[in-house]
């Protein structure tokens, strides 16, 4: 290998590009840096061939801030491939790129060390742990004090770490649920690893996966029902890697396939629905309409677009976060709800509203269908006084 680990990759991606430079006009990521995929390709290889040890190879990416933007300014939207006529996928070059910077030092670690979602400890973790969320009882194929492993499940049920830590409520509401229409249920009580991709950890991230992977076909399931897209994404690549036959579902198509009813009506005022990143097609988006029983011209618009969480680039860019987000917000009118796929895009709403109000509000679908809600005021509340309580200095060691 060279000073690169992802020389390879970057060299098939330019044999793939032309430089034409769609891609740059599609994201103003790649606007503010003046690059195009292929210049981030370009850009690597340039950095390696000046270089003869990995210091100074470093020190030649960290000196190109136009490469460094386009490479830590990445929400992994993928609203740039839409515009690529050959569907370069840059994923698989800014996942690389990112693996790279890792290496290198690149990326410094208090922009990750509260994220590492494979070690004991991670925000949500602490955050479960202070304000005492968890789910043994449920987490059924593992022995707790209670009940011995059980494998004989029916369906897993994967929240994601957002929900699990924010939602306690509503996993529970919507396990329960898994358990009625689907048989004998149990709680995958995990990440999906997408942070520690961000972070240029993609081998954690896809042994984390497998991880889950190993428990689910420790418990029997031969269904897995997760409620974000992405982690149905993850999930499935990881179970079809280990030859497990297993189908992978999202919470709102599996429940509207059992012919189950929203538990509370829906919002007053138009819906804004939010289609995840990880929904490149839009079936997972197809699938909650259905769900929700929302035809074609109901008051019902679509955003599309990072809402500004992806690819951790609030860590590179603080403010950008929030400037995506207010990006996307305009489109939602005076009185209405946007309503999000994955979890942490609906914290990132919530979020956003709280710093700069406004009259709209900030759902999962999840929250459309049962009664319980997240409480985001609570939340951010608890979330900010954990770092000033009696557990601040601890959290400040552990995440140092
Ligand atoms: S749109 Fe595709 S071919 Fe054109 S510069 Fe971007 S990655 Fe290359
Ligand atoms: S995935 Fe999104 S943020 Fe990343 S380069 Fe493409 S358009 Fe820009």
């Amino acid at each position: 290998m060279g000073l690169l680990e992802g020389s390879g990759a970057y060299w098939r991606f330019l044999g793939q590009c032309t430089q034409c430079g769609h891609c740059t006009g599609a994201c103003p990521s790649l606007t503010a840096a003046g690059l195009s995929l292929g210049g981030i390709a370009e850009g690597m290889l340039d950095a390696e061939r000046s270089a003869s040890t990995p210091e100074e190879l470093a020190c030649a990416i960290a000196s190109d801030p136009a490469l460094v933007q386009a490479v830590r300014g990445c929400f992994f939207c993928t609203s740039c491939k839409n515009t690529c006529f050959a569907h370069n996928d840059v994923c698989d070059l800014v996942y690389q790129a990112r693996v790279d910077f890792q290496r290198l030092g690149l990326i410094p670690r208090e922009a990750w060390s509260s994220v590492l979602v494979d070690q004991e400890w991670d925000i949500f973790t602490a955050y479960r742990a202070i304000h005492g969320i968890g789910y043994a009882d449920l987490t059924r194929h593992v022995a707790s004090e209670g009940h011995e492993a059980e494998g004989d499940c029916a369906v897993a049920f994967f929240p994601g770490c957002s929900l699990a830590a924010y939602g306690p409520e509503l996993t529970r509401e919507a396990f329960a649920a898994v358990e009625e229409l689907g048989g004998k249920a149990t709680l995958i009580d995990c990440c999906c690893g997408s942070s520690l991709k961000s972070a240029g950890f993609f081998d954690r991230a896809e042994a984390l996966c497998e991880r889950n992977a190993e428990e689910i076909e420790a418990s029997g399931a031969r269904e897995l029902v997760c409620v974000c897209p992405g982690c149905a994404n993850d999930m499935r690549a990881a179970l079809a890697k280990r030859g497990l036959d297993v189908e992978v579902r999202l919470l709102s198509g599996w429940l509207a396939e059992r012919g189950f009813e929203p538990r509370r009506p829906l919002p007053e005022g138009p819906l804004c629905l939010a289609k995840s990143c990880q929904d490149r097609d839009g079936s997972y988006l197809e699938q909650t309409r259905e769900a929700l029983g929302l035809g074609e011209g109901e008051g019902v618009s679509i955003f599309n677009g990072c809402c500004g969480a992806g690819g951790a680039v609030s860590a590179f860019d603080p403010s950008r976060q929030g400037r995506q987000a207010d990006a996307k917000l305009s489109f939602a009118p005076e009185g209405s709800t946007v309503v999000s796929m994955c979890p942490t895009c609906t914290y990132t709403y919530a979020y956003r509203l709280m710093e700069a109000p406004r009259d709209v509000r900030s759902k999962h679908y999840a929250e459309l269908l049962f009664e319980s809600q997240f409480d985001w005021d609570k939340t951010f509340a608890q979330l900010g006084g954990m770092w000033s309580g009696e557990y601040g200095a601890w959290l400040a060691q552990v995440f140092a």
